[in-house]
């Protein structure tokens, strides 16, 4: 199979509501290339310098997205030019980021990430620290005027277990929708990705991450 036959197959069986972000983290940009002559314009990185080295040779109508976990001190460097940022999990990284945007003139994207997994090794936020930072953000004093948070991100458990993997899934949209209930710039719920998108789709995904269903594995 070739990476725009898996983009076309993928594309096809993904309701028209869920966006597909081409997770391309290691590969070379003769494969972003492939796919973004097929037509796709959003890409998903995990690592800054990556990201930006493939942002510096791309063309400029393509959307890069962070889907990995960001180091403060990094933030500066994607700033310019990032469209979302999934994985964000304190407040300290969203202030950087509201300060980063401000400098460059920009309201970056931002969703927070859930922790929803049974793992111990994934990254995100419980309720409770959710909760505090949608409060802090929503404080007008605190001016986090160059920020917006979109969304919520999270991973399930990495499991054949379907059951537990769709109620993990399933308690993430609970959360997603006890809060865009009354946000109306809440729309993103980003989870899915190869192994379990479809599952995803079926709790309420709005966008899936997809790296190697269609660029084949990584190494
Ligand atoms: C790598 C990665 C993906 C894509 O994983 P695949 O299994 O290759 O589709 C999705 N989300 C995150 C956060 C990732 O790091």
């Amino acid at each position: 199979m070739s990476i725009q036959n898996n983009l076309r197959f993928i594309q096809k069986s993904i309701p028209e509501n869920v966006t597909l972000v081409a997770v391309s983290k290691t590969k070379p940009i003769s494969d972003l290339m492939e796919a973004y002559e097929a037509g796709q314009r959003i890409f998903g990185e995990n690592k800054i310098q990556e990201m930006t080295e493939k942002w510096e040779a791309m063309p400029k109508d393509i959307e890069w997205q962070m889907i990995g976990h960001v180091q403060t001190n990094k933030v500066k460097y994607m700033a310019p030019f990032v469209s979302l940022i999934h994985g964000v999990d304190s407040l300290k990284l969203l202030q950087e980021i509201n300060k980063q945007a401000q400098k460059n003139n920009r309201v970056i994207d931002c969703l927070l990430q859930i922790y929803i997994a049974e793992e111990e090794s994934k990254f995100g936020l419980n309720e409770d620290e959710l909760a505090a930072i949608l409060r802090y953000i929503q404080n007008d004093k605190n001016e986090m005027n160059h920020i917006r948070i979109v969304g919520l991100m999270g991973m399930a458990t990495f499991t054949n277990n379907q059951t537990q993997v769709a109620k993990e899934f399933s308690r993430l949209k609970t959360i997603f929708d006890s809060i865009a209930i009354h946000n109306s710039q809440f729309t993103i719920l980003s989870m899915g990705m190869s192994g379990d998108y479809e599952l995803a789709i079926e709790c309420g995904s709005t966008m899936v991450r997809i790296g190697s269903s269609i660029f084949g594995n990584r190494n």
